[in-house]
């Protein structure tokens, strides 16, 4: 069902989280009112009762995002420049993408360091640390002197495996729900 002020794309579960994260509740009303047309930071700010540094704050994070842009004017009369903003929100779906292929970097240098290192952990306080170190230490931890024993990594890398996995298939497929590219157009 499409939209045609483009609101389709709110209802993904995965936009909502990202606005929900980067913008908050604000963003989202501010999102929401702005959707389909054209209007003021000032005008927007009235009609939300909010502080207008507040919606000027949050449409320039839009703006950053380059998920809103605006087009200044400078009024006549009152001799002072205007900012009509609009939204971009098809973008959204790069920019999510973008930071998950950032995350994907650190799991994937973790699940390497893992994968690579043989670690031992304090039979105390379960403090892990790599062989190198344990070996240097004569198998002491250097936090309580507790002894140190071969530690199996096993879980934390199947962890990380099914972490990156999803990832994987989340950049691959940005769209949670029933929703295509086509609807967002
Ligand atoms: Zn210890």
């Amino acid at each position: 069902m499409k939209m045609e002020n483009g609101s389709a794309i709110m209802e993904d579960s995965n936009v909502r989280q990202f606005f929900e994260e980067t913008l908050g509740d604000d963003g989202i009303r501010i999102i929401n009112t702005l959707m389909g047309r054209e209007a003021t930071d000032e005008s927007i700010a009235e009609e939300l009762g909010i502080k207008l540094n507040l919606a000027r704050k949050i449409l320039y994070k839009l703006y950053d995002y380059r998920l809103a842009s605006y087009v200044r004017t400078k009024d006549k009369d009152i001799g002072w420049y205007i900012y009509t903003w609009k939204l971009n929100l098809p973008r959204v779906l790069d920019v999510i993408v973008e930071r998950k292929k950032k995350v994907l970097e650190d799991l994937s240098s973790r699940l390497d360091y893992e994968t690579n290192t043989v670690f031992f952990s304090c039979t105390n306080d379960r403090f892990r640390i790599p062989y190198d170190i344990a070996s240097e230490r004569e198998f002491r931890c250097p936090q309580c002197e507790g002894t140190l024993e071969f530690s199996n990594n096993e879980v934390v890398v199947e962890r990380l495996e099914s972490e990156i996995a999803k990832l994987q298939d989340e950049i691959e497929n940005p769209l949670t729900e029933a929703l295509n590219t086509a609807q967002l157009q």
